[in-house]
């Protein structure tokens, strides 16, 4: 009997270990493909955003979108490229993510779609220019010529003296309070091209909620229609006001993240001016509300790590959504510009 009971165990030893190895296996086959700094983080994100496939799509959505999904694509080793594959969160963002505010649900299907045009269109041609690439979902492309249409004489106004040239076109994927993954875009200025690239493939993964980063020129450049609809951004040209100085925001060193729970507030004459209006309600700093931006936030983190300076900081404004470049930043680009 003894001997029997042994035997036993060890065979049910020899089973529990020979399925923890292959469990491990699985596990390891993602971790060596990956970049070693990456790859506990990768690892994190892989798992829960299978999560969030199980419970979103349906089974027979996932398998469909792996058959469509060609093979190529695996050749690339970044994370990102992995973990699209794997849980098909690209298709997610069309259906889940609001695009741009608006209440007319045919407008919106309508811009998703010129949306995924312009994706591809960017896509496109990235490949042809050799630019700054991270990966398909991540990536940073120089301004197309479809795209530089789309900006006339809106964020890209007739006096802009920024070349079209020291402007990027970010691509990247983003979180939004609901746990979805939405496709965010963004113009901005070349020397902070690949520190927001960075910043906001960190959020991604940290599951940072952003509602909204479509283009501005969406909401033909009108910053206060953009930041209501809480839509996030960057370049968008205009000079400060009373000056010929062109704005942080003019030279596309500027960003504002959630500007609707994040307003820029200011005395004027002894009135309290609040940009967005309706961000009024979260000039309570004290009080607790979704995607406040504070001094223990991750983005402020973030974006200080990399050189940028919060509005929030300021003295005699407050600019909650707003990270900036130096001031000596700016007005070394201006000195070239003017
Ligand atoms: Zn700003």
């Amino acid at each position: 009997m003894k001997s029997d009971i042994s035997i036993k165990s060890i065979i049910s030893m020899i089973i529990v270990i020979s399925v923890l190895a292959t469990g491990c296996g699985k596990g390891s086959e993602s971790v060596l493909t990956d970049d070693g700094n990456t790859s506990e983080s990768v690892d994190t994100k892989t798992y829960k955003e299978a999560e969030i496939e199980d419970t979103t799509l349906g089974k027979s959505e996932y398998s469909n979108k792996e058959s469509n999904e060609e093979a190529g694509n695996k050749a690339s080793s970044e994370a990102w490229t992995n973990s699209s594959e794997d849980n098909s969160v690209d298709t997610a963002y069309d259906s889940s993510c609001a695009g741009v505010s608006t209440d007319n649900d045919d407008t919106k299907g309508a811009s998703d779609n010129d949306k995924i045009e312009d994706t591809n269109q960017n896509k496109g041609d990235k490949s042809d220019m050799d630019s700054t690439i991270s990966s398909e979902d991540f990536y940073v492309s120089e301004i197309t010529d479809e795209l530089f249409e789309k900006m006339q004489g809106k964020s890209y106004k007739d006096d802009c003296n920024v070349p079209r040239e020291d402007l990027r076109y970010i691509h990247i994927l983003h979180k939004n309070l609901e746990g979805d993954t939405c496709e965010g875009e963004m113009v901005c200025h070349k020397i902070i091209a690949q520190d927001l690239l960075e910043i906001f493939e960190e959020l991604y993964l940290n599951d940072y909620p952003i509602e909204r980063m479509v283009l501005i020129d969406e909401y033909d450049a009108d910053d206060e229609t953009s930041m209501t609809a809480n839509n996030s951004s960057c370049f968008n040209y205009r000079v400060i006001s009373h000056t010929t100085k062109i704005s942080k925001h003019g030279l596309g060193i500027a960003v504002d993240i959630n500007p609707l729970y994040n307003p820029y507030t200011k005395i004027v004459d002894g009135t309290r001016i609040v940009e967005p209006a309706a961000g009024e309600p979260y000039l309570d700093r004290e009080a607790d509300f979704p995607y406040k931006i504070d001094e223990d936030d991750l983005c402020y983190k973030l974006f200080i790590e990399h050189g940028f300076e919060w509005g929030g900081s300021w003295t005699r404004a407050k600019d909650y959504q707003h990270f900036e470049m130096p001031d000596f930043v700016a007005d070394e680009l201006r000195a070239t510009y003017d």
